[in-house]
């Protein structure tokens, strides 16, 4: 009887759970097609063409369009105990929250919209509208069509709203609108020409085009004769200040701990790293500069050796090749060492990166949206044929035979690409639309290290090229805490990133603009990586003699781009 009234109430309450659970997955759903209704561009960028003619002008109403978003669904999620909810749904559920929340944090506090001119360009979103390829020219015209129609007015909005602007971002907004123009003027003008549209489609096409074309042309010039004289003297600080930043690095990155913590954490590391560093010079300084006398300054004599080792890389016309060849040699790697499943069905397809998507040279992962999971994902590598050769030279010594292997670990494998195949895996919309950068960064960042650590190539050129590496994770989360909260200047930045991160200048000059018109995201690779590598020793911990490093590898990502600081919590109670 006892035993009965045991298994009943355990029926009860699996079918219950079941139950919530649908309830929740319903909720998912609901969350994800009102959102696309309000923000049409995320929607395309995402693969999810359902609004593609729609452009809202940004002004009061569709500010408050925004909060009534956020607080409807916000109203539905605190219906649910998310304790009674399954793992993928309870990571759901925080996520959305925490998107809902950062809405309204940025309509009402942060409010972009009044002081990054950046934010108003069109070129990006219509290009991609205009790309895509699985609908008819046509129908992506009509699209086209009736989005253009609100563009005179997105911009009028735009002049009202930029009450307090930096210099900055309005010298970035003059040059990418400038840019913008030719995706109206030539671009879709071309696909106009060559679509079957009827004359009249075409006329009214065309004259919203011109209004398209004058709009942004005037908005170019506004920031440039009105707006920018004054700023010259007087102007809102690109700098974001404590209050803001602490709030940004809570909504954007969602570590356990706060931006303060982490930045010194960051120091600390710096400084042990540096150590690491040096230890290695009793042996490779002999080795490269024979009896030649070491510098007293130890960041002075690393530089050297660095500069002489990075002498060793593969000629321009192998760069390619010496990528396709690593990629075996390092699957081999980590099946032999037994570190994670790699799926031999999704091997991973390497070409050169195509012509639209060249600008900077370089490597990435091209991975299919969440409406687009069958699609082929690529490693892209720019071959370097273009390039002057003064220019390969210095970017093959960048790119050296040390760093070129760091590099497909993080990009390919067992980074970004390892990652993203165990990510489809875990079917969760929520988390493919919403996934977490810090955590994505995080892994690319923790796979080089784990590789390193398990004896991929124990030379110790290997080792300080490295740690060089690494070290540009530590210092972009150093550089950009301090330049928003601390007041950093222009000189101690550079003087981190060269002298104490042994950077080329124009690799460092590169940081410096890029962390005046970006805040936070800087800080993904570190946080992501110390979150990773600190969850590892705690469930190491705890699994005592059953730990292995593979069982940790594989259930950290099976639970998707989640936070890690909820990953924790999953990964700490489960046995
Ligand atoms: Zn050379
Ligand atoms: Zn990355």
């Amino acid at each position: 009887m006892k035993y009965l009234l045991l298994s009943l109430l355990f029926l009860f309450s699996c079918n219950n759970s079941q139950k919530i659970n649908a309830d929740f997955d319903k909720v998912k759903n609901d969350f994800i097609t009102d959102m696309w209704k309000i923000y049409p561009d995320y929607a395309t960028y995402m693969g999810f063409h359902d609004y593609d003619s729609v452009l809202y002008v940004p002004d009061g109403s569709y500010n408050k369009k925004q909060i009534d978003f956020a607080d409807a669904h916000l109203a539905v999620i605190k219906k649910f105990d998310p304790a009674l909810l399954n793992t993928t749904n309870k990571t759901d559920y925080y996520m959305i929250e925490n998107q809902l929340n950062s809405i309204k944090w940025e309509v009402n506090s942060y409010r972009g919209g009044t002081w990054l001119p950046s934010v108003y360009n069109l070129g990006g979103i219509f290009y991609e509208i205009l790309n895509y390829k699985k609908q008819h020219l046509e129908t992506r015209l009509s699209n086209i069509s009736k989005k253009l129609s609100n563009v005179p007015a997105y911009y009028a909005s735009a002049k009202v709203n930029l009450t307090d602007p930096t210099l900055e971002h309005t010298n970035l907004a003059i040059l990418q609108n400038k840019g913008s123009v030719s995706v109206f003027d030539q671009s879709i003008r071309d696909s106009v020409k060559k679509s079957s549209l009827n004359e009249e489609q075409k006329n009214i096409l065309n004259t919203r085009l011109d209004q398209a074309f004058n709009a942004i042309n005037d908005y170019v010039l506004w920031l440039e004769k009105d707006l920018k004289p004054s700023l010259e003297k007087n102007a809102r600080s690109f700098r974001l200040g404590k209050e803001l930043y602490d709030a940004k690095f809570k909504y954007d990155i969602q570590a356990s701990r706060s931006a303060e913590e982490i930045y010194q954490s960051a120091f600390r590391e710096k400084e042990k790293v540096l150590a690491k560093m040096t230890g290695l010079l009793s042996e490779l300084w002999p080795k490269y500069f024979k009896d030649k006398k070491q510098p007293d300054d130890s960041l002075l004599a690393i530089r050297q050796v660095i500069d002489v080792i990075s002498l060793r890389h593969v000629q321009p016309d192998s760069f390619m090749a010496a990528i396709k060849k690593q990629i075996p040699q390092l699957v081999d790697f980590i099946n032999k060492k037994n570190l994670i499943y790699l799926d031999p069905s999704k091997p991973l397809i390497v070409r050169e990166t195509p012509l639209y998507m060249r600008g900077i040279a370089g490597a990435s992962i091209s991975s299919p949206g969440p409406y687009d999971k069958d699609a082929e994902t690529f490693y892209n590598v720019t071959p370097l044929d273009g390039m002057s050769p003064e220019a390969a030279e210095s970017y093959l010594r960048e790119y050296n035979y040390y760093i070129l292997q760091i590099l497909n670990m993080h990009e390919a494998i067992p980074g970004h690409y390892t990652q993203l195949i165990y990510s489809n895996k875990s079917p969760s919309i929520i988390k493919s639309v919403l996934g977490n950068g810090t955590m994505i960064e995080g892994w690319a960042v923790y796979a080089e290290r784990m590789m390193m650590e398990e004896g991929y190539n124990n030379a110790p050129e290997m080792w300080l090229m490295y740690y060089k590496w690494y070290l540009r994770s530590v210092c972009n989360t150093i550089l950009d805490y301090s330049v928003h909260v601390l007041n950093m200047s222009e000189e101690e930045a550079m003087d981190l990133l060269i002298r104490q991160a042994f950077q080329e200048k124009t690799e460092a000059s590169k940081k410096w603009r890029r962390v005046q018109l970006t805040q936070v995201q800087l800080c993904s690779y570190f946080t992501g990586f110390d979150e990773i590598y600190s969850l590892r020793a705690d469930y190491k911990a705890k699994m005592g003699n059953k730990y292995n490093i593979k069982d940790f590898n594989e259930k950290f990502l099976s639970y998707g781009s989640a936070p890690v600081k909820y990953i924790r919590q999953l990964m700490l109670q489960e046995n």
